[in-house]
């Protein structure tokens, strides 16, 4: 009698931080890490940046694996940061590039507003303290949040975002990143698909999110990720539902941003839920990885 036993681990991630962005892991390191894990499909998508796809490329083509360019977008829509991934992209795009490199000047601003706001409240030398962590060409909160574990202000990143750098801290300053529109029309143009990344993490109403949904899709949006690092098991049952209801393709990722840090390890993600169109579904070379 053959017994047939299913995989247990999923081989696809779709979303993951390298060096380029806030992970801990250089390209290389983080494709090797997804191979020890198992990994036959990932997706690099750094933050507002695509420096490292080549370099991962080359890693996961000596590993047998197969690299998605991908990138992560911060959207404001709203008045909400939104997180917008890009699947499939082109990577040596102009419109792409230049739409990244605008959001990347944009925090480079609010990473200077960021460093006085701390210095009020007497934490000095933060920019260059982040700038130290920042180690190519994006800053974010999570940079500065290892500048104030290293100087002793918090045991860990976590414990920094919850009392200096989130909405009504000292360290937080609102900022405008990239509208929906412009960030879907950036991905479409290269080539890509929009993916709507943790949803499970905006702080919408249910009206809210409803408006978002119909904006993503009325822009020509495909895909949501049903499955996060980030998400319980009862928040990917929700999103599996709205994938459905509103005819989205299901991703999944781990949203990877290194050891020790992440809400997931690679490899350890729940599979879809059986109602939900995997987004890979149609890719053909990303199935042959996968068999
Ligand atoms: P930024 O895009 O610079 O505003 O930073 C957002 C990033 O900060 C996210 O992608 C996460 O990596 C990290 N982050 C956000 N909230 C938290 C939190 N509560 N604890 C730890 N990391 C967080
Ligand atoms: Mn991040
Ligand atoms: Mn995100
Ligand atoms: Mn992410």
């Amino acid at each position: 009698m053959v017994v047939h036993i299913e995989a247990p681990i999923l081989m696809i991630d779709l979303h993951s931080h390298s060096t380029i962005s806030d992970g801990l892991l250089t390209p290389t390191a983080l494709v090797q890490h997804a191979h020890s894990k198992g990994i036959k499909v990932l997706s690099l998508t750094d933050h507002d940046d695509i420096e490292g796809l080549k370099e991962a490329t080359s890693e996961a083509k000596l590993l047998g694996m197969y690299l998605i360019h991908g990138v992560e977008i911060s959207v404001t829509w709203k008045r909400c940061t939104v997180h917008i991934i890009g699947l499939n992209v082109d990577s040596e795009n102009k419109t792409l590039l230049q739409g990244l490199s605008s959001i990347r000047e944009g925090r480079f601003e609010r990473a200077k507003l960021m460093a006085e706001a701390l210095s009020q409240i007497g934490i000095k030398g933060s920019l260059e303290g982040a700038l130290k962590y920042a180690k190519s060409g994006i800053i974010g909160r999570t940079h500065f949040a290892r500048f104030l574990v290293e100087t002793g202000y918090a045991k860990d990143v976590r414990t920094v975002f919850k009392n200096y750098l989130v909405k009504g801290k000292p360290g937080f300053i609102e900022h405008t990143w990239a509208s929906l529109d412009k960030a879907l029309s950036w991905i479409h143009e290269s080539g890509g698909v929009a993916v709507i990344a943790h949803p499970a993490r905006y702080d919408l109403g249910k009206n809210n999110l409803l408006a978002l949904l119909n904006e993503f899709k009325d822009l020509g949006g495909q895909g949501i990720e049903v499955i996060s690092g980030s998400h319980t098991a009862e928040q990917s049952l929700k999103y599996a539902r709205i994938s459905k209801d509103f005819q989205l393709l299901a991703s999944t990722g781990s949203d990877y941003h290194g050891p020790g840090i992440s809400y997931r390890e690679m490899g350890a993600l729940p599979r879809l839920p059986e109602i939900c169109d995997p987004i890979w579904e149609n890719w053909n070379e990303v199935n042959g990885f996968l068999n």
